[in-house]
This record gives structure tokens, sequence and C-alpha cells, in this order.
């Protein structure tokens, strides 16, 4: 297997080197050159546990690259710091199932790429010989997921920018909390946009970026997808019994489209899903894309789903390219336009393609707020707000005909000031978020400019 760019500027390379590079040093997004297809094999795969499955759908994608027993003992780890014995378990809950991807180490949906993306990085670092140096800025989840991926790991050390008291105690703590020596926690004092802006700065500034082997571990890496698809698989396997199609519906809610791409990628490999249901919030870049064919940015909004507050969607151009049939000067011109203009317009591509999978919508916060009530007042499951902005949608645009199978990417302990304002009893709490209070902490708190994030990191290396 071998990978490429959306915008065509780089030679094939083998898994390693795309999940080494994260972005492509074009600019664009690393794609497979193929869908593996494993639609012939499904009732095997069905009888997988997770991590079997996880092995027989991500080997693929690593071709000959990495030795099976190393990979398989990756892959063993990263979903040993899980703490259900399912991984993923499925929830029966009303007309629909719930897939809680909840149960790793920070109670997100991320930990299942990030737990693998970290050992992976370790890896292919002790192979090689070399060291990484991740430099990320967070604006809550992805920070401390990120953290735990890589806490401990020889010849790794991350840095991670939050907004100085504006990510929520609990995202503070989770991060803060991690003594390991490897890990740099920087407070900054200014806002999400400041710390992007210093990261960027920091990584186009090559003398820098080369003499301290400068790594990112974003949601565009090749890795991330690869891992998400595996629960796709996971999710509509166990659920394609009780189908009479044999095909089974799926609801992501989605700021960044990473999570819900991998289900498009699924489906490219033959997995039951007949359709995809993207919920966003009131920031609905995509779910206006997907109903007038035209990406266009706005401000962002602050809502009580706070991980999907975002405009522009940084794994979207992968969808693009896959869209324009893999047309590299097509998705050069969609990007150059959106770039100059802040929008884009494919014009009836969308609107007219018969076999599109995805039906897209947005809800509001009352509308989050009317879901996490009711499923607590009549299920007794507390959704947590980014899972009830995705069951809101799929209540919408169920077909009653097959079973619907909805991703819960948070667990409702995280975010608890949401959950008392939707039901006024302040009951979500999870073990681990409640040990976290008696922890000692280590973050530098430092002003929100990049010679003084530089001069740091410097004197910590
Ligand atoms: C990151 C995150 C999302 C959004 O995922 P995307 O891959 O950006 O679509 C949704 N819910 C939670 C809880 C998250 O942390």
């Amino acid at each position: 297997m071998k990978y490429k760019s959306t915008r065509g500027g780089i030679k094939p390379i083998a898994f390693t080197d795309a999940v080494m590079m994260g972005l492509a040093s074009d600019g664009g997004l690393i794609v497979p050159e193929i869908f593996p297809d494993v639609s012939d094999r499904l009732d095997d795969l069905a009888t997988l546990s997770y991590p079997q499955l996880a092995m027989a759908i991500i080997s693929l994608f690593v071709g000959d690259d990495i030795p099976e027993n190393d990979l398989k003992y990756i892959i063993d780890c990263s979903y040993s710091t899980f703490e259900h014995e399912d991984i993923v378990p499925i929830k029966s809950v009303g007309d629909l199932h719930i897939m809680e991807l909840f149960h790793g180490p920070t109670l997100a949906f991320k930990d299942v790429a990030l737990q693998f993306l970290g050992n992976l990085f370790e890896y292919s670092l002790k192979k090689n010989n070399t060291n990484l140096n991740i430099l990320g800025a967070t604006s809550g989840d992805t920070g401390s997921a990120a953290i735990y991926g890589v806490r401990g790991k020889k010849n790794i050390n991350i840095f991670i920018l939050h907004p100085h008291r504006r990510v929520s105690k609990v995202q503070e703590r989770q991060m803060t909390t991690v003594l390991d020596e490897n890990v740099f926690n920087i407070a900054i004092q200014g806002t999400f946009d400041d710390g992007q802006r210093i990261i960027k700065a920091l990584f186009n500034d090559l003398e820098f970026k080369g003499n301290y082997n400068l790594g990112a571990i974003n949601s565009v890496n090749w890795a991330r997808i690869a891992a998400q698809i595996v629960y796709y698989f996971y999710g509509a396997l166990k659920l394609r019994r009780t189908s009479s199609t044999g095909m089974v519906q799926l609801c992501v809610p989605t700021g960044n489209f990473g999570n819900i791409f991998a289900g498009y990628a699924a489906t490219r490999m033959g997995v039951p899903i007949s359709k995809l249901i993207l919920a966003t919030n009131e920031n609905n870049i995509l779910a206006r894309f997907f109903n007038t064919g035209i990406y266009e940015k706005s401000n962002v909004k602050q809502t009580l789903s706070p991980s999907m507050d975002i405009q522009i969607a940084s794994n979207f151009e992968r969808y693009l390219y896959f869209l324009v049939d893999e047309n590299v000067c097509r998705l050069n011109e969609l990007m150059n336009d959106f770039d100059k203009n802040g929008r884009l317009d494919i014009g009836t591509l969308i609107l007219e393609n018969s076999n599109c999978v995805f039906t897209a919508e947005s809800g509001n916060d009352d509308d989050t707020l009317t879901m996490i009530k009711k499923y607590y007042e009549q299920y007794n499951y507390l959704l947590d707000p980014h899972t009830a902005v995705g069951v809101g949608i799929a209540e919408r645009f169920l077909d009653a005909g097959e079973p619907a199978l909805c991703l819960a990417t948070a667990h409702p302990a995280k975010f608890d000031d949401a959950i008392k304002q939707a039901i006024g009893k302040d009951i979500a709490t999870h073990d681990s978020i409640r040990a976290l209070t008696y922890l000692p902490t280590r973050c530098a708190i430092l002003s929100a400019d990049t010679q003084t994030i530089r001069s740091y990191i410097m004197e910590k290396i």
C-alpha cells in the first residue's frame, strides 16, 4: 500500500513515512492510492474481537511496512488501556443503538486513534533511532488525548499549548496532572487562535523545525483515520444481523470531518452502511455544503458542544478529492478558491450525485439540551452534548427499516456543566475525573508570543 497527496505533489510513500509526514509536504492531505475492498470477507470479519478486527483492517493500510507481529503488539497495547472489555460497547437506547467510543484514558473518541498513533510513533522512532518533538495547540479534547497517547514514551517530547483559563476545569486537569518528564503543558495568556498562530509560525520557521525535529499530532494524520475506520466495521457488522436489508445507518457528530471521513473510507471498503448522517452544531459549514454544494467559512460560534466549534474542517479536503474523482488539478483549483475567498463551489456535483452516502443537518444548543433531558428522562441514559447533537439529527433522518447506530464521542462527565444545564442535576461523574481533583499539576504560564514559546521549547529539549 502506498500513499499520495490530494495536491499531487509528492512521490508515492509507504505507511510509516505517511504517518511521520502528517500533513503532505506539498500542503495537501495524504490519501491511500486505493481503498482495499473487503466486501467478500464480511462474515469472517464479523466474528473478530475489536483488537483482532483492528489488526485485520489496519494491516491492509500498513501493507508490508511493519512486520505483522510488531503491528499486532502495537495494536494490542493501544487497546489495553480501554476500561471496557468490548473497547467500544454498543448500547440499545430507545429506537437507537449507541456505540460508546469514550472508554479510553481521556474519555473521548480521540483516544481510539491517539493511543494507536502514540505507540506507532514510539515504534518508528526507535527503529530509525531518531526523536520527535510534538507541538500542538488545543481548545480542549485533542490536547489531553495526545498527551495520554505519548506520555512516558521514549524519544518523544510533547508540548501542548492551551488558552489559560479558557478550557474547562476537567480538560485543564486532564492535561496538567500528567507529570511525565516528556510532557510540557503551556497555558498561554491568550486565545486558542493565538495558540494556533504560534504553532503555525514555529512550523514555518524551517531552521527551527529542522533542528528540533518538530512533529504534529493533529487530526489530518492518516494513522488516525485508519484506526477510526475499524469501529465503523465493528458497529455495522454487529447490527447488520438485525437488519432486513443487511445495511445499517450511521449518525456521526462532527466538526473537523475526521471521524466521519473514516466512515466514508469504510463505505469505500465495503462496510454495510447505507447512510452516513452528518450532524453539526450551529457551526454548520459541513451541513451547508452537503445541502448546497457551497463550502463557505463564517464566524465561529461558541456552543455547548465545543469540540465541534470549528469553521474550517481540516479533513474536508480528503473527501473533496474523492468527490472530484481524484482530479488533482480540479482539487487544487477548488482549494485555491477557498484560500483566496473563504468559499468554494462545486456546482451540482453533490446535489445530483445519487450515490452520495451522506445526509447532513445541524442542530442548535436548545436541541442539544432537549435531547440530553429526553434521553435521561425516558431511557435513563446520559448523552454528552456532542453525542446529543448527533442523536437529535438521527431522530429526524432515520429510516425506520434499518438499524441506526449513533456514535457517542465523549463521556458526559467531561461536559458536566451542559448536563447540569439540561437536567438541573449534577450527576455526570466518572471516577477517573474525580480522582484528578487531588493530583498535583505542572504547567508553565507564558505570554502568547512566538519568541517566548520558542525559547521555552529550546530550553526544555
Ligand atoms: C473532536 C471531537 C468531535 C469532532 O470530531 P471530528 O473528527 O472533528 O469530526 C466530536 N466530539 C468530541 C467529544 C470530540 O472530542
